[in-house]
């Protein structure tokens, strides 16, 4: 049998210190899971979290050293920033228990889940999906993974975002509602989590807007910061 076209190249992160990548299935993103960001997003930071989407070929890679272009979408005039610490997993699993979750993870990036906030607004307000306004192209910049067992105090660390050299975002990861292993357990429960998927597991307070020319600079402790200019 052929394909009756040549397939897509599989999406993949570059892992720090290998000359291996990291080939992606599946990108989950958590929903308000900082009570500081829940509560700026109008919600009163007692719910909880949610989940949605973003395609896979959505990454963007952001190599060490690089100022990489982010493409600034169409059809929006409110492009937003959430900075992410992104969660790759090396096993899958269904009904993954608390306790067994890490387990599951291989390693860990930092990630920017883009945003377009006028069509998310539109769409809350509208009940309609919110595929447009976060699963768009170029919306999962991410830079290269490190392994678990070279973070093992990620847990709690710093999480930092600057735009044109000022601090947008500032937090700890010790403040996500749903740690990481809540994060796996309760994923996969509604579905079968597989070698592959990463987990953009929600931003902190301080989301707001970029435009052409401005520079961003996304760090999490311990890991491989990224670079991009938005374009
Ligand atoms: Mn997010």
């Amino acid at each position: 049998m052929a394909y009756v076209f040549n397939p897509p190249a599989i999406p993949s992160v570059p892992v720090t210190g290998s000359s291996d990548s990291f080939p992606v299935h599946r990108i989950y993103c958590v929903g308000r899971n900082y009570v500081d960001h829940a509560i700026e997003m109008g919600a009163s930071g007692r719910e909880p979290p949610f989940f949605f989407m973003k395609p896979a070929d959505a990454i963007v890679v952001v190599d060490p050293g690089q100022t990489v272009s982010l493409p600034y979408p169409t059809v929006t005039s409110n492009y937003h920033h959430e900075l992410e610490l992104v969660v790759a997993l090396g096993k899958g699993g269904k009904d993954v228990s608390v306790d067994q979750a890490m387990g599951l993870v291989y390693g860990y990036a930092v990630g920017l889940d883009m945003t377009r906030r006028d069509l998310q607004a539109q769409a809350k307000q509208q009940g309609r999906p919110w595929c447009i306004s976060k699963g768009f192209d170029y919306s999962a910049p991410i830079g290269h993974i490190t392994r678990a067992a070279d973070v093992p105090h990620i847990a709690s660390a710093s999480i930092t975002l600057e735009v044109n050299g000022k601090v947008r975002q500032s937090s700890d990861i010790s403040k996500l509602i749903w740690n990481v292993a809540e994060t796996i357990a309760a994923l996969s429960q509604a579905w079968e989590l597989q070698a592959g998927d990463l987990i953009y597991s929600g931003t902190p307070a301080g989301v707001a807007a970029v435009v052409r020319g401005d520079h961003l600079l996304a760090r999490v402790d311990g890991l491989s910061p990224i670079a991009l200019t938005v374009v």
